[in-house]
């Protein structure tokens, strides 16, 4: 740092040689383990600040601007004015109390979605001590060598020593959305604003194309990302359709509130009530009438939902998502990496006219290669195919690595279809390190999944070679010769009919076939892809297995029966892709192999043609490109489906942004995918987003009734007084106090549906056709619903009260018990709500006992209630009185009968479905 500070200049105004001498460091070797220990030291760790407390006075803060919260503390006031201090407390305690929860619900909803961030490991490629392996980012340290690829996130501020055709995403920056290409050879001495510094590669930004190799020079808070703590990857909260729709309703019930509030005012007016009490009393009600805890209430749930989903490795970014999931209709994967596990094992080879079998499983190099006599081959005795055994690695990134602290196992570094090619070397013998110094890169023009090739032009002793791979078709399209037995020829059509045919037969056998081709070039300053990846002669090809994920088979008939589609869009050829949507079960109904359409096809079909494929369960689209790819999610959206979409690569940005649910992979997914996504699976795993879509589909159900209930149960509050002013008019007083009232929402209410969120989905949840997402929550036939079953237990808890107030008439405190036989009615008709609205079956149904926290939650309210009724202090507070056991015969009854009714009322609402 001295050296830098003391003239002033910063990092990409100095050469190269004096940053790395600067930390240390070394070009080729990078850092060494007793170096790192003592810059990390000095340095710390490579982490940004999650800033989470800022938040928390403003959520505080945003629960007292709600009108009502002010109305109800307008009417506290009022009340201590009129020389009623207790009721006057009691109403602010309720607004304290209130608020406190609605603070808690949503302070609990933001640090859920805080604490996601942390479960998305980033990590990248470095050079220590000589060797490439793979770390945390948070480990990085400045002087790394870091090592860049198309995809990545660019985990610190690094200057870079070497580019290859390198461009990356500044946006989170410098606001350009275009990728800006960078260049290590770049010099100035001048200043520079960051969007012109092209040596330089910044935290948070995301590698567009090419590839670099760099030395970290900031991390942490100290880079420039650090400074601005910019949050751009924050979770974002923007509301879901339920939130929306729920605010919206809470909206109109505040409008009918005021209506009803005046209508409360002047007929407690005209009852002889002085004008202060009968604000007190309608505003009370009124407040008890709107839903003002449902928002919050929603969000909590849903973040909890989000929690819950990332437990089981997948992860939302936008909460809307989860509510999205749970319409899914068509699920467009793909295939390699998450039908797959994408772990690559090259198992065959064919070569220069000779079959190889390779033995051992992963990327450990345990195994050998044997000709088709059982001669285990080495390095020396490949003969003239010992090129061909290289040329995979020659022409590829990838690598692997052995075990290390970060990894158990043998793991590939890089694309996994390019590290079997590593593993392929070292099970011939030769050492990574030794190709690497042997064949010296020039060149790379790094794999796309428009061309289907990779090549690198390397030196070799005075020669200069490209090496290519890609698909069978791509590279017999590039290729010109062959070489047979050492032999180089023309290529003929009858060969290259041999060589598909040959490699048809692996393919049937669910193997991905990549196929090796090459070409000595003459020398040039600078080589463009074509000089690469023209007139090559072809070499053979190998052959992988990348086994499915176990739990796809089961996943996938669990998205047919839940009358969802499954499209399978991979780049591979369609042989491959048919046998293993046999292995996993992808058929159409009556086990017909799905329809196949190739990306050439799928080129001259119209967008009518297209659409009427859509209607099968299961279609499999072979090599296809990006762009297919986007056409097909763009078509499926606009014929009304709801496609969760996954991509991994760079290319699958355009569809995963355009799908309803984009999906990206934790495991091996690029960055850039990531951040276009909306989920991300830690696992890599189909059958994770199957997962999801259940737990979509559970939250919305549970959110369905968490409304109706609240909903209901107001409107029973708000029945119940207006059946006691037929009362009224023989002399009987209200049934129900406003306090009162209030504490239903708070005891009553609150925590049963509070725990409600955690009832489990129900058994044939994944069997009904998914919901349509424009559908409304509350639809005319629901509100009627609502209406009735909240006047049911409005009047039944009205009738209690009648009982228990005429009957004991001869005593003092008559009217208190009364009142408070209507307080527990309306509460055990609410219980009897939450119990029928929770299952669609019936209520005593094994579903009944499958939350134990919602029992905890009715043992809560239960408890609250008991004190309320029992409690001197509380009586006094509360105008409740203490009942006798004959007197709960009547909130008893209250909750039987409605139970009875609603149970009733379900039956025959189903029926008419
Ligand atoms: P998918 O992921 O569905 O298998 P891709 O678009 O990634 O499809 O790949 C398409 C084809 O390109 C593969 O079938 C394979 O033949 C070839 N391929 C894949 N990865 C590489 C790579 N790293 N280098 C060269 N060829 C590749
Ligand atoms: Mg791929």
């Amino acid at each position: 740092m001295q050296l830098i500070n003391d003239c002033n200049m910063e990092f990409y105004q100095h050469h190269i040689d004096t940053v790395i001498n600067q930390f240390n460091s070394n070009a080729e070797n990078g850092l060494s383990e007793n170096t790192i220990e003592k810059v990390r030291k000095k340095y710390g760790t490579n982490v940004l600040k999650v800033e989470n407390s800022k938040n928390v006075f403003k959520i505080l803060f945003g629960q007292f601007t709600s009108p009502l919260v002010l109305i109800l503390i307008v009417a506290s006031l009022v009340a201590y004015y009129l020389g009623q201090p207790r009721d006057g407390s009691i109403l602010l305690i309720i607004v304290i109390l209130n608020s406190l929860i609605g603070f808690y619900q949503e302070w609990k909803a933001e640090n859920i979605l805080a604490s996601l961030k942390k479960l998305i490991v980033n990590k990248c490629t470095v050079v220590r001590e000589g060797k490439t392996i793979e770390i945390f980012a948070e480990d990085l340290v400045p002087g790394d060598l870091v090592k860049l690829y198309e995809g990545d996130g660019v985990p610190a501020d690094i200057r870079l020593l070497y580019s290859n055709g390198f461009a990356v995403n500044e946006f989170i920056l410098t606001g350009e959305s275009l990728p800006s290409s960078k260049d290590h050879l770049f010099s100035t001495d001048i200043t520079l604003p960051l969007a012109e510094i092209k040596n330089c590669v910044y935290m948070g930004t995301t590698v567009a194309r090419g590839e670099a190799i760099g030395i970290v020079y900031a991390i942490g808070i100290q880079t420039e990302i650090g400074k601005i703590s910019a949050s751009s990857q924050e979770i974002k909260s923007a509301d879901s359709p339920v939130q929306i729709e729920i605010a919206d309703v809470a909206k109109k019930l505040t409008y009918v509130t005021l209506f009803v509030g005046v209508f409360l005012f002047a007929t407690r007016l005209l009852l002889n009530d002085s004008i202060a009490l009968a604000l007190v009393f309608s505003v009370s009600v009124a407040a008890a009438m709107v839903p003002e805890g449902l928002p919050a209430q929603i969000s909590m749930a849903l973040a909890l939902a989000v929690g819950r989903l990332a437990k089981r490795k997948a992860i939302i970014k936008k909460i809307v998502s989860a509510q999205t999931l749970g319409s899914a209709t068509v699920i467009a994967s793909d295939k390699t990496g998450t039908i797959t596990k994408n772990e690559m094992t090259i198992t065959g080879c064919y070569f220069n006219g000779k079959s190889f079998t390779v033995s051992g499983l992963g990327y450990e190099p345990l195994g050998s290669i044997s000709d088709d006599q059982s001669n285990v081959l080495k390095k020396d005795s490949l003969g003239n195919s010992k090129l061909f055994f290289l040329s995979g690695f020659l022409s590829s990134t990838g690598k692997v690595s052995p075990p290390d602290k970060y990894h158990p196992s043998w793991y590939c570094i890089g694309d996994p279809t390019e590290a079997a090619f590593a593993t392929l070397a070292l099970k011939a013998g030769f050492t990574l390190e030794e190709i690497e110094k042997e064949y010296p890169l020039i060149k790379a023009f790094g794999f796309d999944s428009f061309r289907k090739r990779a090549s690198i032009i390397r030196g070799h002793q005075n020669k200069i070679i490209s090496s290519v791979k890609g698909s069978i078709e791509s590279i017999l399209q590039k290729s010109i010769k062959i070489i047979s037995d050492g032999n180089i020829n023309e290529l003929t059509d009858a060969q290259r009919q041999q060589m598909l045919s040959m490699s048809e037969t692996f393919s049937e056998n669910a193997l991905r076939v990549i196929a090796i081709a090459y070409k000595e070039i003459e020398f040039k300053d600078d080589y463009t892809i074509d000089d690469a990846e023209q007139g090559l002669i072809f070499a053979g090809f190998v052959t992988m297995f990348d086994p499915p994920h176990e739990e796809v088979k089961e996943a996938i008939e669990s998205v047919f029966k839940a009358h969802m589609k499954v499209f399978m869009i991979t780049g591979d050829n369609e042989i491959t892709a048919k046998a293993i949507s046999k292995n996993i079960g992808l058929m159409n109904e009556g086990n017909e192999f799905p329809k196949i359409i190739n990306g050439t096809s799928l080129q001259s079909m119209t967008d009518q043609q297209l659409t009427s494929v859509f209607k099968n369960r299961a279609v499999i689209f072979s090599r296809v490109s990006p762009d297919d790819k986007f056409r097909i999610v763009d078509l499926l959206i606009k014929q009304g489906e709801i496609v969760a979409v996954t991509g991994d690569g760079v290319n699958d940005t355009l569809s995963l942004k355009r799908a309803d649910i984009g999906i990206a992979m934790g495991k091996n997914g690029s960055k850039v995918a990531q951040e276009a996504a909306n989920m991300i699976l830690l696992d890599d795993n189909f059958s994770t987003i199957v997962v999801a879509v259940k737990e979509g589909r559970t939250i919305f159900w549970n959110l369905e009734k968490n409304i109706k209930i609240n909903i209901t149960c107001n409107i029973a509050e708000l029945s119940c007084v207006l059946f006691g002013f037929t009362g009224a008019f023989w002399g009987i007083a209200t049934p129900i106090l406003a306090v009162q009232i209030l504490l239903i929402d708070m005891v009553g209410e609150l925590f049963p549906l509070m725990m409600l969120t955690y009832d489990p989905p129900e058994k044939n949840i994944m069997e009904n056709p998914p919901r349509n997402p424009k559908d409304k929550i509350l639809t005319k036939n629901t509100m009627n619903g609502i209406l009735i079953n909240g006047l049911i237990t409005g009047l039944v808890a009205y009738s209690a009260f009648l009982g228990v107030f005429l009957h004991n008439h001869h005593l003092s405190d008559h009217y208190e018990k009364a009142i408070t036989v209507t307080f527990v009615s309306i509460i055990f008709g609410n219980y009897a709500n939450v119990l029928s609205a929770r299952t669609a079956g019936n209520v005593f149904g094994k579903y009944l006992f499958s939350n134990k926290k919602l029992f905890i939650g009715f043992l809560f309210s239960f408890s609250c209630v008991l004190l309320l009724v029992y409690l001197p202090l509380l009586n006094l507070y509360f105008h409740t009185s203490p009942l006798l056991l004959v007197d709960w015969l009547f909130p008893l009854a209250s909750g039987i009968i409605c139970l009875t009714v609603f149970e009733y009322r379900k039956k025959t609402e189903y029926k008419n479905v």
